[in-house]
């Protein structure tokens, strides 16, 4: 077996007129992992178990009993849980910790068959747009392995990039899935907040996380969103609207598309991604959707705002890890104190301790309305803001990322430059709205990929994945 897949409907097809039996498609993703380990995308292989379960599977296809995602491989990324599995959100403080339960994404997987293979690289606790943060070193763009690969979420990315398994989980707290997805040419979605259930996905900042696919195709996307999607009790925060039903059809009439101005014409936009930016929007317009220059003044408010804002809900989520529940406890404490500092001390890595000092200060009583107080209503005027424009507008456009993927260690030094690599994504965060990265057809001129974005109306998913599909 040497072919790529690139959907479940090639893959399942293969399998019905038996020229593919799903053990040899473990087995050629397994290799596939095997020989791409430079990459560094995977924690752990789930080797054994994913080879039994393709067999248990495998005959439930030749029975005609098999779930809706039977053929399909899928990593998870490793703030996932996963009942008996270890999870440890790639930091050290989680060594050895095991899951006493399945997130809910996880059962709604299992409960269709799909086949998990492993968990993947990521930013330690899914802070950082690299991938350079892991306690277990960087993952590399399979592209081109100078280079990174984004992140937070890079395992699940470069996992699906190089064909180790056919689609993969990550999380997207402020662009975590669209910025590897767009820096590894493939499809990566921030579903909208409240339509996937957090229960057992490791916060970070919890009124912005979502959790999302990456994927190969359009198709795949949808098939994933519509079974991880609808409410679950033990997330409070969901919205009580129900399951995706994402149904893709071709889009039947002429959208109205905005593309936001101070995006395209921002200074730190790379010349080549803003002529694809350009040209895509050409190629709506030919399909006889009308486009529409808008401006959106927030565009320098927007990563101090998201800043402030999940450095706090993360300093008081991180709390949690302080050496007495669970993973790592420091060898040198001695009493309650020591226990907490040491431990805190020893097992977060230095970006995540600085989120936690920016955020606990936030907090605190002398500044809580200088920055805190102040970045909600920020928020709340971008978000009222946003959802605004589509009132008037079917669909947002703008680039994903301001560069291509960069070189390891080009910002690695620089916290502010870092944080600007999530300009055009945190505004869905904010905003709450579903965004989906997808992969220009042309790559830039050093061969690296380019992202677009398609930003929509709360749980219209469909309408950005129909447009993407035409
Ligand atoms: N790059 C962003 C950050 O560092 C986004 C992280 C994320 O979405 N998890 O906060």
């Amino acid at each position: 077996m040497k072919k790529r897949f690139s959907s479940l409907i090639e893959i399942q097809k293969e399998i019905s007129n038996g020229s593919l039996i799903l053990p040899d498609l473990v087995d050629y993703y397994l290799s596939q992992i095997n020989m791409h380990q430079n990459l560094n995308a995977f924690l752990e292989v789930f080797e054994d178990e994913a080879r039994k379960k393709s067999i248990e599977i495998q005959s439930k296809l030749n029975a005609g009993t098999a779930g809706k995602l039977a053929g399909m491989v899928i990593a998870l990324k490793d703030n996932i849980v996963y009942k008996d599995h270890r999870s440890s959100a790639s930091s050290k403080i989680l060594e050895g910790f095991e899951s006493l339960f399945s997130a809910t994404v996880v059962e709604r997987l299992l409960a269709e068959d799909a086949i998990i293979i492993g968990r993947t690289n990521c930013d330690e606790f899914a802070m950082g747009a690299s991938n350079e943060n892991s306690a277990f070193g960087p993952v590399l763009n399979a592209q081109d392995p100078s280079r990174v690969p984004g992140g937070s979420s890079g395992g699940s990315a470069v996992a699906v990039q190089a064909d180790m398994c056919l689609a993969s989980l990550g999380s997207d707290t402020g662009g975590s899935i669209r910025q590897p997805a767009a820096f590894t040419g493939i499809y990566g979605m921030y579903p909208t907040y409240g339509a996937i259930s957090r229960w057992g996905l490791i916060a970070f900042a919890s009124s912005f996380d979502q959790i999302g696919p990456f994927t190969s195709s359009v198709s795949d996307m949808a098939l994933i969103l519509n079974v991880i999607s609808g409410v679950d009790d033990h997330d409070a925060s969901m919205s009580q609207n129900g399951s995706l039903n994402i149904q893709l059809e071709p889009t039947q009439k002429s959208l109205k598309i905005a593309y936001i101005k101070d995006c395209i014409e921002h200074e730190g936009l790379d010349p080549e991604i803003k002529k694809a930016t350009l040209q895509y929007l050409e190629v709506l317009k030919s399909k006889g959707h009308t486009i529409h220059e808008i401006s959106f003044p927030y565009l320098d408010q927007m990563v101090p705002t998201y800043q402030i804002l999940t450095t706090a809900e993360a300093s008081s989520n991180l709390s949690r890890f302080s050496g007495l529940t669970y993973g790592n406890r420091s060898a040198n404490a001695k009493d309650l104190e020591s226990t907490f500092k040491n431990t805190r001390s020893e097992g977060f890595g230095e970006e995540v301790k600085r989120r936690i000092m920016l955020g606990t200060f936030v907090l605190t009583s002398d500044f809580y309305d200088a920055y805190y107080t102040k970045a909600q209503k920020v928020r709340q005027i971008i978000r009222t803001e946003t959802l605004e424009i589509l009132k008037q507008y079917d669909i947002i456009v703008t680039p994903t990322t301001s560069t291509v993927a960069f070189k390891i260690g080009e910002k690695s030094n620089n916290p502010i430059a870092m944080y600007l690599a999530d300009l055009f994504t945190v505004q869905s965060n904010l905003a709450g709205i579903p965004a989906l990265s997808i992969p220009y057809t042309h790559h830039s001129e050093n061969g690296m990929p380019i992202g677009i974005q398609l930003m929509g109306r709360p749980f219209e998913e469909e309408l950005l994945l129909s447009l993407a599909q035409d």
